[in-house]
């Protein structure tokens, strides 16, 4: 791309936008909403804080993406769930947005036992499922602020000719760079302490459905 420079370019990154189908899935298909799979010795997940059943925000296939990025986060089902309980408000009594809150659960199963048989609880603000059907490859580039903690620094000029093109992506999507909503946040894994990286920035959903949160993005990260 003609239009990044070539201090930039180096940290050019494949980024995946999720292209979906209305309604569920099969049990293991990658999703937004619907039903989870499920161990069949287990109970739907529930919230930590309200005790209430938590809705599947994300379920990601890691055997079936993209080709490109096949095996890049392991394998198994990648799962999110979000309490979006307003009674409660856990989403702000347990700081939803930070990682590991107890109004949320993201966890990597393995689909290889059997499945639990469930209907799908009442939740409150539950909204359609939509099946992710195939992945459309990006370049994706780090935010301005991100740039510069990079070392980069771009005059205004320079900014002021890519600002508007520039690519970085800021709805759903699978890897590539995080946008920050509020200043550079990487969580450190709870178990190694490594700085974590992004697997799925998380966008739509919660700004359609929950309004206090407006255009603060869930963004899971990976060890
Ligand atoms: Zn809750
Ligand atoms: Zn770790």
């Amino acid at each position: 791309m003609d239009l990044i420079p070539a201090s930039i370019r180096p940290f050019m990154r494949a980024a995946f936008l999720p292209k979906v189908s209305e309604g569920d899935g099969a049990l293991k298909a990658s999703k937004f909403s619907g039903k989870p799979w499920l161990n069949k010795n287990e109970h739907w997940p529930v919230c930590q804080h309200c005790g209430k059943p938590m809705q599947l925000f994300l379920q990601l296939n890691l055997n079936s993406l993209a080709e490109s990025i096949q095996g890049e986060f392991g394998t198994g089902l990648l799962q999110l769930f979000y309490c979006t309980s307003t009674d409660t408000d856990c989403e702000a009594e347990c700081e939803a947005w930070l990682p590991f809150a107890k109004s949320t659960l993201v966890r990597v199963v393995q689909p290889d036992t059997e499945a639990l048989d469930i209907e799908i609880p009442d939740i409150e603000n539950y909204f359609p499922p939509k099946e992710i059907v195939s992945w459309e490859e990006i370049q994706d580039y780090p935010g301005s602020e991100e740039l510069t903690e990079l070392g980069i620094d771009l005059t205004d000029n320079e900014w002021d000719n890519i600002e508007l093109e520039y690519p970085h992506y800021s709805g759903d999507k699978l890897s590539g760079w995080p946008c920050w909503v509020q200043g550079i946040e990487y969580p450190n894994c709870p178990v190694c302490n490594q700085r974590m990286r992004l697997v799925f920035q998380l966008d739509s959903l919660l700004e359609n459905t929950i309004s206090e949160l407006n255009g603060v993005s869930h963004t899971i990260f990976s060890p």
